[in-house]
């Protein structure tokens, strides 16, 4: 239900747009192919992904004369282009399983943190967040109040401490202390673009220099409303760093949902969670079936 709520925006305009298409007529004509075309392109399908779900309609277009089965042939084919995006893996073996968290400022990748470590801290795992993009005081605060709130172990240094050491304490205090999970918290500002990449590349080195392995996830977290900016984006980091999954943020303030397609087909690399609102519990591990469903 708090998919389908968040999703709203997206799911009126698809629904809406199909069910007028039908209206008076009772087969696809080519007219209704490009408004169908149209429709998926202003969701954020993307234009190649459009084009290639218009072929496989296109071809079944004698045997679709209602809106619901328009909208069900568009299920089905969305949820085989969505097949590799993965939710995320339970059996963590690895203690702590230290997890990066890297993404442009503003995404929500603080708030991104505080749903993770409470949801993990709710299955009974012992999380730590290491306070690393120094940069912003602003940021520290807002993970400290997510942490004391989520019952997670906070480490940070002062304002403009060097980002490498905090991911450094992060994971010695961890690893003292019996920690299941670390949240290396990352900074996201973007006009330094070439340094912002070297800082994280070197927390990244810092991180493997205290415990081989780690970290062992590279989590990058993208707005869903900033659309094909967060395509740049995601290739940006992942050139860098060798991004191992995304976490897309803000769906139900868009109708731009169809950006989880693009994102999926583009840089076929795993969509773990979706963010569907502001509060604790407004993230969720992604479903591919459940959450084609929810688009119609
Ligand atoms: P950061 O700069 O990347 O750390 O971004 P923040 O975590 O501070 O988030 C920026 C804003 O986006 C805040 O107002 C958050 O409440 C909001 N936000 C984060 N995730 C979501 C989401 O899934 N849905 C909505 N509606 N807002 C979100």
């Amino acid at each position: 239900a708090r998919l389908k709520r968040g999703l709203t925006k997206t799911r009126t305009i698809l629904t809406t747009d199909i069910d007028q298409l039908f209206s008076g007529k009772r087969q696809i004509d080519d007219e209704m192919l490009e408004e169908i075309e149209e429709l998926l392109i202003t969701a954020d399908i993307g234009v190649q992904t459009a084009m290639d779900l218009m072929d496989g309609i296109a071809r079944k277009a004698s045997r679709i004369q209602t809106p619901d089965a328009l909208k069900q042939l568009l299920k089905q084919e969305l949820q085989t282009l969505l097949a590799n995006a993965a939710p995320p893996t339970d059996a963590l073996q690895e203690k702590p399983h230290v997890v990066m968290v890297v993404g442009v400022n503003g995404v929500g990748k603080t708030t991104t943190i505080g749903k993770l470590a409470a949801r993990e801290i709710h299955q009974g795992r012992k999380v730590l967040i290491a306070a690393a993009d120094t940069f912003r005081a602003a940021a520290v605060e807002q993970l400290t109040i997510w942490a004391e709130r989520a019952g997670a172990e906070l480490v940070r240094h002062k304002e403009q401490a060097d980002p490498a050491a905090v991911a450094y304490d992060g994971i010695e205090a961890a690893l003292a202390r019996g920690m299941d999970t670390v949240y290396v918290d990352t900074a996201g500002r973007l006009h330094t673009k070439v340094n912002l990449m070297e800082e994280i590349k070197k927390i990244q080195r810092t991180i493997t220099k205290k415990m081989p392995g780690a970290p062992h996830e590279i989590l990058l977290v993208l707005d869903a409303t900033t659309g094909q900016n967060a395509l740049a984006q995601a290739k940006m980091f992942n050139e860098s760093l060798g991004v191992t999954g995304l976490v897309l943020t803000k769906l139900d303030g868009t109708a731009k949902g169809g950006i989880v397609i693009s994102i999926c087909q583009q840089l076929q690399l795993p969509l773990h969670f979706i963010g569907v609102g502001e509060g604790v519990d407004d993230l969720q591990p992604f479903d591919a079936a459940r959450f084609v469903d929810a688009l119609f």
